[in-house]
């Protein structure tokens, strides 16, 4: 019998942790769990699913040179139907803690599931508050209180203040919050040029078994894990925030929209994943990027666009799900019904901006945020396709995906699928965006600026259907108010034309089938 059970999550591999921090290895257990059903409730691609059983497995022996007792559930020694409420259930029954504690969950459903079963065990569950962030929900709740609408700008201005970064006295460092305009550059036609090598991540033995481990019980995933180069411990994390900030954060700002075929990474940080699993705390980024600027080694302008993604939209996302859940996860303002296409799990298709992002994510389980708002993410908002559906692939194949900052940017920015509580306006635009911010229309069947006949870019057919279809709801957004003006600026012809030409585009996929 242990005096208290310390649930550790698959995302909360902090050794710094209060949960830790506030118990006792002498009279204390930790309980870590793998389980399938985390990894098929949507199915999660193979790299996303070895990194976490990979960092999970290299923080318990961490936590095991700390003098930790660890009851560490192995995927290979469950039965396949074991879920983490049975799991947990039996743990309980093995160790009689007095009482349970946790880091609070970052997905919803694992809160209930965890508290339904503590209290089936006759225990209360003491949740604690994520230190993996410069603010509590509670703070969210308080900012966002009567405010008729959230925006993530007054957010982050006032945390800017609070925290004191980037701050010059009670201004904004360079006398601008924002250096959005400074920060929307493409490469041209000439491209990137030679680019930063990124830091190798070598798999080792722990990952190799955990890559062997995954292939034989969990043998239907999606992707593949060949190239798998992700930090897997703390030190590693740590040298991929060193090579960031040293490497590529000076161009991060300028390129941060743009992409190119075959350069997934291009100036980004790839941390994502790192800081969702609590392997690097956001407060050592930030501070980072900040003393990189303020040492002269990166412009204020990628120094603010790379800590606004941090300090502003990151904190942002958490509060937006944390407070709207469980109601967030089943809006769809724009009432899209249309299934997910089969290409999303095949890259299988001759559109080739869609068959390069879809093929890095299923390569890698990367892509930056233009390739997912602006590609991927674009075309399932211009097909209509359900919000749900679009997230439960974007929560399956991405290696930082993790609930409660996957949802509201998918769901909430990319398919406006809550009406603009994220975003005040649907990210719609044409093929046309996606050619000047990328090379990927020079080898494509399509063209971008062709709305109708063979030749036409189903992205900017869609994108007139998109406006033709919602002309009512987007009427009354003024910031949609120049595409509209646009679109009705079509002859009936035209739209006639347009409306034909998606409905076969859609014809075409659903007789294609989706997965
Ligand atoms: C449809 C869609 C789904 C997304 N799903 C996820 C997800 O599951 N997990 C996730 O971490 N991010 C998600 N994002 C946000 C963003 O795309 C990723 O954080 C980013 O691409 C990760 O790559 P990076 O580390 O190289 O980021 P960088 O471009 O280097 O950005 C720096 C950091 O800022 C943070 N960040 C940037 N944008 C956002 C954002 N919109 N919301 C929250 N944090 C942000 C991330 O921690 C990121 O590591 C999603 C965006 C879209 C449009
Ligand atoms: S032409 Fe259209 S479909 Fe082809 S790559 Fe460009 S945007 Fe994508």
């Amino acid at each position: 019998m242990v005096r208290r059970l310390v649930v550790i999550l698959g995302d909360q591999l902090d050794a710094q942790a209060e949960v830790l921090r506030q118990s006792d290895p002498t009279l204390d257990q930790v309980w870590m769990a793998e389980v399938r059903e985390e990894s098929t409730h949507v199915p999660s691609a193979v790299t996303r699913t070895v990194l976490f059983l990979s960092a999970m497995r290299h923080f318990a022996i961490d936590l095991q040179n700390l003098g930790w007792s660890i009851d560490y559930q192995r995927l290979e020694d469950t039965s396949p139907d074991q879920g983490l409420a049975a799991s947990l259930a039996l743990a309980l029954r093995a160790h009689q803690p007095e009482e349970v504690w946790v880091t609070a969950p970052g997905e919803w459903r694992v809160l209930q599931l965890l508290r339904d079963t503590v209290r089936a065990a006759g225990l209360s569950l003491q949740v604690h508050d994520d230190a993996h962030f410069f603010t509590t929900v509670r703070d969210f709740s308080r900012h966002a209180q009567g405010r008729k609408q959230l925006r993530m700008e007054f957010w982050y201005r006032e945390l800017r203040q609070r925290f004191g970064v980037l701050m010059d006295g009670d201004q904004p460092e360079g006398g601008r919050w924002n250096y959005d305009a400074d920060n929307r550059a493409s490469f041209g036609k000439a491209g990137p040029g030679p680019l930063p090598t990124l830091p190798r991540f070598e798999p080792d033995a722990i990952t190799v078994e955990v890559m062997e481990t995954v292939a034989r019980c969990l043998p239907d995933l999606p992707g593949t894990c060949t190239e798998f180069n992700w930090p897997v411990t703390r030190n590693d994390a740590l040298r991929a925030l060193e090579d960031f900030v040293s490497h590529r954060l000076a161009l991060f700002g300028q390129f941060e929209d743009a992409m190119w075929l075959g350069q997934p990474c291009l100036y980004h940080s790839q941390l994502s994943a790192a800081l969702n699993l609590k392997l690097l705390n956001p407060r050592e980024v930030v501070a980072a990027v900040e003393q990189a600027y303020r040492a002269g080694q990166a412009p204020l302008a990628a120094a603010e666009g790379y800590i606004r993604q941090v300090l502003g939209w990151r904190e942002y996302v958490r509060g937006v799900y944390w407070t709207r859940m469980p109601e967030y996860a089943d809006l769809n303002a724009l009432k899209a019904d249309q299934p997910l296409p089969a290409m999303f799990w095949t890259g299988d298709t001759p559109m080739a901006c869609i068959r390069e992002v879809v093929g890095q994510t299923l390569r890698l389980g990367y892509a930056h945020h233009i390739q997912r708002l602006m590609v991927t993410g674009l075309y399932a908002l211009l097909l209509g396709v359900r919000p749900q559906e679009v997230h439960a692939w974007y929560l399956g194949v991405y290696v930082d995906a993790i609930e409660w900052v996957e949802l509201p940017n998918t769901l909430g920015m990319s398919q406006y699928g809550d009406g603009g509580i994220m975003a005040s306006k649907p990210y719609v635009a044409s093929g046309k965006y996606i050619d000047r911010m990328s090379n990927y229309c020079k080898g494509c069947a399509f063209k971008p600026d062709v709305s109708v006949g063979e030749q036409a870019c189903p992205i900017t057919t869609l994108y007139w259907d998109f406006l033709i279809r919602h002309e009512a709801l987007l009427t009354r957004n003024p910031r949609m108010g120049m595409q509209i003006r646009n679109a009705q600026r079509l002859s009936p012809e035209q739209r006639r034309h347009i409306q034909t030409q998606a409905q076969a585009h859609r014809d075409a996929l659903n007789s294609s089938g989706s997965k």
